[in-house]
């Protein structure tokens, strides 16, 4: 995971080095970012299910799969760019996110306790 965020951070840099704007500007740019990438996956979904029939089927499962990469890309992209601890904040926040869902279950059992239904 640590390769993964080394890598956001030298995007982001990239990023900032070609701004045009602002660096407020940026920020918000970047947070509505995650939305654009998001309206891609709702593209390809639509794409894959045919839904639009001038369109016909138009994107396949991996077209859905390389946006949802691209939405979470986005996310990580515009969290290091509010925060330095990017990593941390969102290690604490899927901790928070496991313990409220999942409580103290020991991993690779589903979230089912054994014998459950
Ligand atoms: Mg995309």
């Amino acid at each position: 995971m640590r390769e993964t965020w080394n890598t956001v951070e030298r995007l982001v840099e990239w990023l900032d080095a070609e701004s045009t704007v602002s660096p407020e500007m940026a920020r918000l740019l970047r947070v509505l970012k995650i939305s654009e990438e998001a309206g891609e996956v709702a593209e390809a979904i639509h794409g894959v299910t045919g839904s639009n029939p001038r369109k016909g089927d138009s994107h396949t499962w991996e077209d859905v799969e390389a946006e949802l990469c691209d939405v979470i890309l986005t996310g990580m992209v515009a969290l290091k760019t509010i925060t330095p601890n990017a990593a941390e904040a969102f290690e604490r926040r899927l901790a928070h996110v496991a313990e409220r869902s999942l409580g103290h279950r020991p991993p690779g059992r589903g979230g089912k306790e054994a014998g459950s239904a």
